[in-house]
Parts: C-alpha cells; structure tokens; sequence
C-alpha cells in the first residue's frame, strides 16, 4: 500500500497573527488586582512604620525600669493592642509613671487608627503580670497535710494548728504537736517554704 496518495495534512486556516483587542473586564480585573495589591504593601508599610515607632516608645519609656517589662504589639478587629507584661505585681506597680507615659504615647501614636470609634490607649494597652503564686505551705509530715481541711484547720497567716472542733463555729483546739509525728507546732520558720 506504498503507492498511496501522501496524506496532506490539511492546514487549517489560520487567522493572520491578529491579537485579539484584551476584553475592558480583563483590565479591569487586573486593575483591581494591582490596586488590591498596593494597598496590601502599604497596609504593611505603615503598620511596620507604626509598630517601630511604638517599640521606640517603649524602650523609652521603660528604660529606667528594671526588669524591663516584656512587650508585645498585635491588631484586634483592625486596632492595635499592645501587652506589656510584668515579671510580677509589684513590678507592674513599682512601674506606674512609666505606663503612664506609655499610654499617653501610644495614644498619640495611634490616635488615627480608630475604625468604629476613637482609639484610647486605656483601652489597648493591657499591663499584665503572671497571677500571683500561692504561698507554698510546707507541713510537717504527709499524714498532717492530708488531714489539714478534714480534721486538722490549719492558719496560714498565723501557722496555728487546731483540731477541728465537731460543731460547726466554735473555735478549734489548738494543738503543739503534731498528732502523728510529733513535730512541734507551728513549725519553725526555716521549714515554711517561700
Ligand atoms: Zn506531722
């Protein structure tokens, strides 16, 4: 079947290298798009513009404070929000002039960031401190810290120790010793963990 007729390949009429004229919604889409994207880049700009200028006002105003507070800025519903957390709560109030001065600089810092409302630093800026640890009670033997509660009513203030009396008001027996190992009551201070 050599001999048959060589297959042409038919050429399909192609159109002259025309562009096609780019539809106005195509322009339209990436003008939106390259809009979208400018404002993203300057959204970025000037949150980085503000979030230096921010930290620059809390290295000033905390830099006579000592420890220094940890400092933390992020957005709640498009505001800024700033943490600035303390070591403990006497830090937090040994540190007043100073978050002071910090919320009168935030606030002038972010006044036009307001969206629904009027920005107000007390409103944005959170000073925290971790809570407060419970004073760790130390008690003589495992028998006396089971029963501290059940029978034994134990004063963390004073240390006392007393039975616990069976009516309900009345005021416990205190005791010298403890009933189990005979540790004297209350115990020396050394024994009383910070
Ligand atoms: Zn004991």
């Amino acid at each position: 079947m050599a001999g048959g007729a060589p297959r042409v390949s038919c050429p399909t009429a192609r159109s002259p290298g025309r562009l096609q004229p780019a539809a106005p919604l195509t322009f339209f889409v990436l003008a939106l798009f390259a809009a979208l994207a400018a404002l993203a880049l300057w959204n970025r700009r000037r949150h980085l513009r503000l979030k230096a200028a921010c930290s620059a006002a809390f290295a000033r105003c905390y830099a006579a404070t000592s420890p220094p507070p940890a400092f933390e800025m992020a957005y709640s519903y498009g505001e800024p929000v700033f943490q600035v957390l303390f070591a403990s709560p006497a830090a937090m109030a040994g540190a007043a002039d100073a978050n002071a001065a910090f919320l009168r600089e935030i606030d002038d810092l972010c006044k036009a960031r307001g969206r629904r409302r009027q920005f107000k630093a007390q409103r944005a800026v959170f000073f925290q401190h971790p809570p407060a640890a419970e004073p760790v009670v130390v008690h003589c033997c495992e028998t006396m810290r089971a029963q501290v509660g059940k029978t034994i009513v134990h004063q963390p203030q004073s240390r006392d120790y007393g039975l616990k009396p069976a009516i309900a008001g009345a005021t416990p027996l205190a005791i010298a010793h403890c009933p189990w190992c005979g540790s004297p009551l209350p115990p020396p201070a050394a024994q009383q963990a910070g």
